[in-house]
């Protein structure tokens, strides 16, 4: 390392990463997939010393901006470290077999979690490794699991219910690390015309995906991912054992606010609903959630959405429910499943008895990437929000996978109507 570095890196000097004996000159190398994490490498995404640094980005998703804002405005100190005492997980989960494919974890940094142990001696020779990922314990205080344990669906066994009623879970927060050739092989495009378009398409915010092919991990600036197990979590990657997924993109109106429009709460209740059950006979439930808002078309787009198909001609009609969202959007939905299956490959599961979820495109993406799903199950048709049902029938017209209630045809889709703005 250049003894001037630091001091050519100085506050109001840029360097440009084109000058690689400023920027990555000391990067240690990474072999995605590698058995040995020392041979895989740590991912330094990290500016505290920007020589090491081998990937392109930086940490927190989307958050990176306000860090960028903090350090704007001078409330926060560039070079701080984070301190990583007593941060660890506060289970093990891992190392899986999944892990050392290449191609089977491409968007997350399995060793994301164990970095603190891992790489201690990385750490100590003064490398500022930050974890991608978290795991911690909660307590879960919802209303309508308080319900399920009124009405007797699921119990107070002192362990997933606590006598107060309390759901306890175990959860992970995941941030995004990908692998740029595996993610193109998952879209089975070339590598270059990904990098072209993550660069133009942020406004050249990358530039190393142009100029530093060498560089082949990127943290991108997206939404994370949270996994919610319910269970004993020595259980997690165990496939002895009953298995129930649920994953769920985002959806904040719904699954925060309660919004009827969609039927993204109650299903992600019934979600955790059937995993506290699963977890009661003896087996582990995982909620995968994903930062996908409005089939990763952002809040805006979704609310345009509303707008068009609820003022069309006719109104809200389950016949137009996609229609709309493709005059608005350019695309029927945005959310592309198959980075998705690399959580539950991250945590070791080979087969899924009781996949919740209609969607075709998760299923698929799901078994395509080995992992074995024994039944599906939809939303039971009561847990359905009033105003949903254009949604749902649209979706189960569309092929969706429903098993209780059949599909509609055309004539029967027009007569499905949503509520108009003004009522
Ligand atoms: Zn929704």
């Amino acid at each position: 390392m250049p003894t001037s570095a630091s001091h050519r890196l100085r506050k109001n000097h840029i360097v440009l990463t084109s000058h690689p004996h400023f920027i990555y000159g000391d990067s240690p190398e990474v072999s995605w997939g590698a058995k040995d994490p020392h041979k895989r490498g740590p991912i330094i995404a990290s500016f505290t010393n920007k020589l090491h640094r081998n990937a392109i980005g930086s940490h927190s998703g989307s958050y990176t901006i306000y860090r960028a804002l903090a350090l704007a405005a001078g409330q926060m100190d560039p070079d701080h470290r984070p301190d990583l005492t007593n941060t660890d997980p506060v289970t093990q989960i891992g190392p899986f077999p999944s892990w050392y494919d290449a191609d089977r974890i491409v968007s997350l940094d399995p060793w994301g979690h164990l970095v603190h142990k891992t790489f201690k001696k990385e750490l100590a020779a003064g490398m500022d490794i930050r974890p991608t990922i978290a795991v911690t314990r909660a307590h879960l205080v919802m209303t309508e699991l308080e319900n399920a344990i009124n009405q007797g669906r699921i119990f107070i066994d002192g362990r997933v219910v606590k006598a107060n009623k309390d759901v306890a879970v175990t959860k992970a927060a995941i941030e995004p690390v990908w692998h740029l050739p595996g993610v193109a092989k998952r879209f089975g495009i070339e590598e270059i015309p990904l990098r072209k378009a993550l660069f133009e398409e942020t406004g050249g915010m990358f530039p190393e995906l142009i100029t530093r092919p060498d560089l082949k991990v990127m943290l991108p600036p997206i939404g994370s991912t949270s996994v919610y197990v319910f269970g004993d979590e020595k259980l997690i990657g165990r496939n002895d054992v009953e298995v129930t997924v649920r994953v769920h993109d985002e959806c904040n109106g719904s699954d925060v606010f309660g919004s009827d429009i969609c039927t993204c709460r109650p299903y992600l209740v019934h979600g955790i609903e059937e995993c506290i059950k699963t977890a009661q006979r003896g087996g582990i439930g995982y909620i995968v959630y994903f930062r996908k808002e409005g089939r990763a078309l952002g809040e805006v787009t979704k609310f345009l959405v509303y707008n068009a198909r609820k003022r069309q001609k006719g109104g809200d009609s389950a016949a137009t429910y996609f229609h709309r969202t493709e005059c608005v959007a350019g695309v029927q939905d945005m959310r592309f499943q198959e980075l998705m299956p690399d959580a539950l490959n991250w945590m070791g599961i080979k087969r899924i008895d009781n996949l919740i979820s209609m969607s075709n495109m998760k299923h698929d993406a799901i078994t395509g990437s080995g992992i074995k799903v024994v039944r599906r199950y939809e939303i039971p048709p009561e847990k359905i929000p009033g105003d949903a049902s254009v949604e749902m029938e649209a979706k189960k017209a569309a092929g969706y996978f429903n098993k209780t209630t059949g599909s509609m045809k055309k004539n029967e889709l027009v007569k499905v109507k949503g509520r108009r703005l003004d009522e």
